[in-house]
């Protein structure tokens, strides 16, 4: 039976006071994703049986699912008392990048805390919040807490590099796992900033744009360095290449832009201008250069590739484009890079998703009171993350993707730049912060 024994006042209960112990020890199994067979060894799998040991000491079954030999997912569905009511997913990847110890001041695989921050690779991409799902998963069984809908709480693998053994595995071959589910809550999103006027904000990312490759091909004809060639595919490319490099698309007013903007005007007092947008937003600070990259399409070359030898003209040039997109411009925008590389230009494209979830629900009601209750006075405001997550591949089989890990953090704590970085770290106090909203959430919804 459902019923409330959370109060909301300010005791710690377990769940909170076990969380960055929680976090440290998934930090302390070295899940890298080196994206190679050879050398990926089985810390994902490790990791993964280390969440179904921490499920099961109060209570809770987990299904463990090894999609390769040392990959593994878990999933735990905590049964509703009104089941019939559509189901929320929390996931989080168990997989982490690799760290270079040499770019450390402590070492990245041992969970330390130092004043008050946890290190490690991990801590905020994202075994904080696997660990505070676990924390949150072990707090209900511990309170026999019922919750109305269904939760499910998923741990993939693989996140870090494509997802194809992890969350895309798994919504092809265990989409059972997900019945029911319509909304899902994991990274990048739900941190605070703090706004120039001293004011909090916290950006739940409502959409993401998609990752596009582009790789073109300039053809000409070969021949000897010394002699006069009109058909050089090297000159062509490269001037392809600047002209699309020095490209600035135009400015797409989202609806999850427009509400960001909304909402930071009402915060801050201040009016946004279309033709002064990127100078009044670089005022705000780190969180600048995240948010004005969901302004416009992106596409910056990162690769060329041609010939064998100085003096030899070579038939065919390429280069790589690493392309950003906005919801809904995709045919647009190949239309206008075909007519910025000009004529004798291929292209071979390779589109990833976009995804778009509702910037007004009852769910982000349910969201944002969660946070207010620990925050008062903070605002929170949508955000499109300019990158992408596994919420890419749920949003296949038609689940809502929100980036919410709420973390209270300190003034100028930038989340966002410790990802994939040295020195990964996350205060304690924002781990308890984030299992205190994830409880009342979870509690209410
Ligand atoms: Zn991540």
């Amino acid at each position: 039976m459902a019923h409330e024994i959370f109060s909301g006042e300010s005791i710690a209960l377990e769940d909170e006071n076990e969380v960055a112990g929680l976090v440290a020890d998934l930090i302390r199994i070295p899940s890298v994703n080196t994206g190679n067979p050879e050398t990926i060894g089985d810390g994902e799998a490790r990791a993964a049986r280390y969440v179904c040991e921490r499920l099961a000491e109060v209570g809770l079954e987990a299904t463990y699912l090894e999609s390769a030999p040392g990959r593994a997912n878990v999933v735990c569905r905590l049964k509703g008392s009104e089941s019939a009511l559509e189901a929320l997913l929390l996931h989080a990847h168990l997989d982490v990048v690799p760290a270079k110890e040499d770019e450390w001041s402590v070492p990245p695989f041992a969970g330390e805390i130092h004043d008050g921050m946890l290190y490690g690779r991990g801590a905020v991409d994202m075994k904080n919040m696997a660990g505070m799902m676990l924390a949150i998963a072990r707090g209900m069984a511990r309170d026999h807490f019922q919750p109305k809908r269904d939760i499910v709480f998923a741990w993939f693998a693989d996140e870090e590099n494509g997802s194809v053994y992890g969350s895309e595995w798994m919504t092809k071959n265990h989409r059972d796992m997900f019945a029911g589910v319509t909304n899902a809550l994991s990274e990048v999103g739900g941190f605070s900033i703090t706004l120039p006027n001293g004011k909090r904000a916290y950006l739940l990312a409502t959409a993401e744009k998609g990752g596009v490759r582009a790789k073109l091909t300039a053809r000409g004809t070969g021949g000897h360095g010394a002699l006069i060639n009109d058909d050089n595919p090297v000159t062509r490319l490269a001037g392809a290449v600047y002209r699309l490099g020095q490209h600035r698309f135009a400015l797409q007013k989202t609806p999850h832009l427009q509400a960001l903007l909304d909402g930071l005007s009402e915060l801050l007092g201040v009016t946004f201008h279309d033709d002064t947008l990127d100078a009044q937003l670089d005022e705000l600070g780190f969180i600048s250069k995240t948010i004005r990259a969901s302004l416009r399409n992106t596409a910056n070359p990162t690769m060329l590739t041609a010939g064998v030898k100085r003096n030899v003209i070579p038939s065919t040039a390429e280069a790589q484009i690493d392309c950003r997109i906005l919801p809904g411009t995709q045919n647009a925008f190949v239309e206008e890079v075909l007519a910025i590389l000009g004529p004798g230009i291929d292209v071979d494209w390779t589109f990833g998703w976009t995804i778009e979830s509702p910037v007004k629900s009852p769910l982000v009601d349910e969201m944002v009171a969660a946070i207010l209750a620990e925050d008062p006075e903070a605002g929170i405001l949508p955000y499109l993350l300019p990158g992408g997550t596994d919420n890419k591949l749920l949003a296949k089989i038609g689940i809502k993707g929100y980036g919410f890990v709420p973390l209270k953090v300190p003034d100028g704590f930038d989340v966002w730049g410790l990802f994939h970085a040295p020195d990964e770290r996350i205060p304690v106090d924002a781990l308890k912060f984030g299992v205190r909203v994830f409880r009342r959430l979870l509690r209410r919804c």
